[in-house]
């Protein structure tokens, strides 16, 4: 099917909730996808920090087609090997004793929120409601997600949101030691924010969150759907700082494009969590989970994430040598960095576009670039040279 048509069929029939560009992407290559006019684009997106592998990857690729001669799906009700084989292998890589599978990244977020209010509720703690969430957050679209991003335009249209939700200021110790206490449940930030515009949080935030919530009784819940699975050039993006939470969320990259998320935990948490408690027809299947064991075997290889720090510095780098008099700063670690600038940066992934490029925004002054984490610095090179022309061509 041809470009216009499909945008047709699409502003037709399906619910008009995204706002997209007028062409249509039909196949892509290592960093590179292609429109169904032949016009092809640098991809700086992937998928939103998900396709970590790229599109193409043979190992990826014959992963997907021994999965799909093996079992799809059993449902929970059954044992079957591939779940349990990539729980160990994260366990292995991580903090973590337990971990329970889902789908996406919200539905990581809600089930970790749970597991927050079930250790309260076996404690008889029964005053122990209260999440603890940051300025800047996104944790996803559902209710109990939605409910700890305090954003307006996303919130407003679907109150009543989930009761107990405060929100303290991302990288402020003091306005998280003001409101942390016995009645908290659970504090869950990124340990580099993502939609909130590529913001690292201190080790020293991070440590210091570690103490409060210990003192308070409360639990940690790092939120490393996008930060996480080597996106920051280490596996886990708190690595830096020493800390470990007590659950952690992933997805994104994890499937490197099919939907499959996690909840990570301690023994502590997971000993709480009985049958019936929480659950998922999809979650964790023996197909999305075969596939992601190979994703994440690939990923925390050290040269991969080596790839990763090398290329994301040349980056950052790179960015900062643009000398545009709109660029406001450049921030971020391995192959998640944003680009702030003076002004609206619609226009320039708007340019990026005519230029062959995938851009997309965090926030509304902020181009936040997450590659396939494939990406070298040859291909830097052409996504600089592009950026500044664009920059240049910028009406001030
Ligand atoms: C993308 C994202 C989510 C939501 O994940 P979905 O798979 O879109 O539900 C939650 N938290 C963070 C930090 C994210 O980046």
């Amino acid at each position: 099917m041809s470009t216009h048509p499909v945008i047709q069929l699409e502003n037709e029939h399906v619910v008009q909730s995204y706002k997209r560009p007028p062409f249509v992407l039909s196949h892509g290559q290592g960093m590179t996808v292609y429109d169904t006019d032949g016009n092809a684009y640098q991809d700086w997106v992937a998928g939103i920090a998900v396709n970590a592998l790229g599109y193409g990857d043979p190992g990826f690729v014959a992963a997907i087609q021994n999965a799909a001669t093996g079992l799809i799906h059993t449902s929970n009700l059954y044992y079957t090997a591939p779940q349990a084989e990539l729980a160990a292998l994260i366990c292995e890589k991580s903090f973590a004793d337990r971990v329970f599978f889902t789908n996406s990244g919200t539905e990581a977020v809600e089930g970790a929120l749970k597991f927050a209010r079930k250790v309260a509720y076996d404690n008889g703690d029964t005053e122990r409601k209260e999440i603890v969430c940051f300025t800047g957050a996104f944790h996803g679209r559902t209710l109990g997600s939605l409910s700890i991003t305090p954003k307006d335009k996303y919130q407003k249209p679907f109150h009543p949101l989930m009761p107990g939700v405060i929100v303290a200021e991302y990288n402020n110790l003091d306005s998280a030691r003001a409101v942390i206490s016995s009645k908290t449940a659970a504090v869950i930030l990124e340990p580099v924010q993502g939609e909130g515009g590529i913001n690292p949080a201190t080790p020293e935030f991070l440590q210091g969150l570690r103490e409060l919530t210990r003192q308070h009784g409360a639990l940690l819940i790092f939120d490393q759907i996008q930060c996480g699975m080597g996106r920051t050039g280490t596996l886990w993006s708190s690595e830096p700082s020493g800390v470990t939470p007590d659950i952690q969320t992933i997805a994104k990259a994890l499937g490197s494009g099919l939907p499959i998320g996690a909840i990570l935990t301690t023994n502590a948490v997971a000993d709480h969590i009985h049958p019936g408690d929480h659950g998922s027809t999809f979650a964790g299947n023996p197909f999305s989970t075969t596939v992601a064991k190979y994703v994440f075997t690939r990923i925390s290889e050290p040269a991969f994430l080596a790839n990763v720090r090398d290329t994301g510095a040349y980056l950052k780098e790179r960015l900062q040598e643009i000398n545009s008099p709109l660029i406001k700063e450049v921030r971020g670690r391995g192959l998640m960095v944003g680009l702030e600038l003076t002004t609206d940066v619609s226009p320039m992934i708007e340019a990026g576009y005519q230029n062959g490029l995938l851009m997309v925004n965090a926030g509304p002054n902020v181009i936040r670039f997450v590659p396939p984490l494939i990406a070298t610095k040859a291909d830097v090179d052409p996504l600089i040279d592009k950026l500044t022309g664009i920059l240049a061509g910028a009406k001030l």
